[in-house]
């Protein structure tokens, strides 16, 4: 299993609002994922309609955008093993009331339209996202002095 798989995670505006994205990069961090891209941004409505293109018929999709639009949203990359599917195990599921505890959002949210984070859910999706959001020259090669205490 690759070391350099990568997935987007994004602290919603709510997460930003409510201080939680220390929370969020303390996790993803001790965990011993590496962070390769971090910014501030307020999401265009274009980008937005782009992210979350699978979505565009629901009902709730309008009310997702406006969410999305509410305030800045902490956009992350992040690397290393199986890094998408254990990020989305460290997110929890969509719903926070069926989240786990110990999981983010089963740890900080109630309600799906306030679910304060987000993660890719393959890593096809992870590649369409990173490019979305980033520019190449926005992602940092540097290598981690804990690698070689997190794999053996
Ligand atoms: N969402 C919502 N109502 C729903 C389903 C989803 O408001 O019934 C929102 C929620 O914030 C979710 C986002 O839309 O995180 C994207 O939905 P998706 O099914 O992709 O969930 P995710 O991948 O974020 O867990
Ligand atoms: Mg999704």
């Amino acid at each position: 299993m690759s070391n350099t798989e990568r997935t987007f995670i994004a602290v919603k505006p709510d997460g930003v609002q409510r201080a939680l994205f220390p929370e969020v990069l303390r996790r993803f961090s001790q965990k011993g994922f590496k962070l390769v891209g971090i910014k501030l941004t307020f999401a265009k409505e274009e980008l937005l309609r782009e992210h979350y293109s699978d979505l565009q018929s629901k009902p709730f999709f309008p009310s997702l955008l406006s969410y999305m639009m509410s305030g800045p949203v902490l956009a992350t990359v992040w690397e290393g093993k199986d890094v998408v599917k254990q990020g989305r195990a460290l997110l929890g599921a969509t719903n926070p009331l069926q989240s786990a505890p110990g999981t983010i959002r089963g740890d900080f949210a109630l309600d799906m339209g306030r679910n304060i984070i987000h993660g890719s859910d393959s890593v096809e999706s992870a590649e369409k996202e990173i490019a979305l959001w980033f520019k190449k020259d926005e992602l940092v090669s540097y290598k981690s002095e804990m690698y070689g205490w997190i794999y053996e």
